[in-house]
């Protein structure tokens, strides 16, 4: 039964689309059925993992309006054992479709990969850039969540916003969802402050956060243009050997 991961911070820019793409890619190569669910109408995920967002026949939207099976809306990708559910601007509807759905409101999701689950060992969801219902059903459907969070100083703003969301959608919707861990992203060991702001992040939250950290790495931000994860853009780019190392870390705690 595959695990539901779900990159998520209510901040933008904080690394969820290229650590839910990458972390993917890696746990793919590393030999696991691995699903990307992209929950942003922005489509940054469908498009980093090389799939032309216009002419979709079904998105994100289509499956929790209940307009497809999960089955249908689920594309083959060119990379190693990865599958999508891809997502484009029809996406920004589905709040407003969400909104007549009382019961279902939050669990539309949850409901929609319960039939696919099996097929996969992981399903990454990339988290929509602001607090709403789409963010509530990637929630609602997660078993754990990964914060991704830059190593900078506004980083931790925001936080308690996010656990707090967290923990009511636990209450509500999904007793089962744990925080898996806080990932650092954005590292640059050349600066003093990032060496800080990991003291700092490591007296808070040490038991939280993965050892495993981000770099700082062009190639990174380079890989989307060409509709790559960063190990087939770069297999030698410090991005990709870090998102392999992080997989492989994640493998051991969800
Ligand atoms: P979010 O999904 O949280 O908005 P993104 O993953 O889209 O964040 O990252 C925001 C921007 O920062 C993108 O341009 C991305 O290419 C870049 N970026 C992300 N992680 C890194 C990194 N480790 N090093 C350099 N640039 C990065
Ligand atoms: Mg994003």
């Amino acid at each position: 039964m595959g695990r539901i991961l779900v990159f998520a911070n209510q901040k933008g820019g904080v690394g969820k689309t290229t650590s839910a793409v990458n972390t993917a890619a890696s746990l793919g190569i590393l030999g696991y059925r691995t699903l990307l669910v992209d929950m942003d109408p922005q489509g940054s995920a469908t498009g980093g993992v090389g799939v032309a967002k216009k002419s979709l026949r079904y998105t994100v939207r289509d499956l929790l309006a209940g307009g497809c099976r999960a089955k249908e809306a689920i594309l083959a990708t060119s990379f190693q054992n990865l599958s999508l559910i891809p997502a484009n601007a029809t996406l920004a509807g589905a709040e407003f479709d969400l909104l007549g759905v009382e019961e279902g409101v939050g669990a539309a999701l949850a409901e929609a990969l319960g039939s696919v689950r099996s097929g996969y060992d992981y399903i990454l969801i990339n988290f929509p850039p602001s607090l709403g219902m789409l963010t509530v059903n990637a929630l609602a459907a997660s078993d754990g969540v990964i914060i991704p969070l830059p190593c900078e100083y506004y980083a931790l703003e925001g936080l308690t916003q996010l656990t707090l969301t967290v923990a009511r959608v636990k209450k509500r919707f999904n007793p089962r969802l744990v925080t898996t861990g806080i990932l650092v992203t954005m590292y640059n060991g050349r600066l003093s402050l990032s060496a800080q702001i990991m003291a700092e992040l490591e007296k808070h939250y040490r038991d939280r956060l993965f050892r495993t950290t981000i770099s700082r790495n062009v190639r990174l931000c380079e890989a989307p243009s060409f509709g790559m994860p960063v190990y087939y853009y770069d297999k030698s780019a410090k991005g990709a050997k870090e998102y392999t190392d992080f997989a492989r870390e994640l493998l051991t705690r969800a």
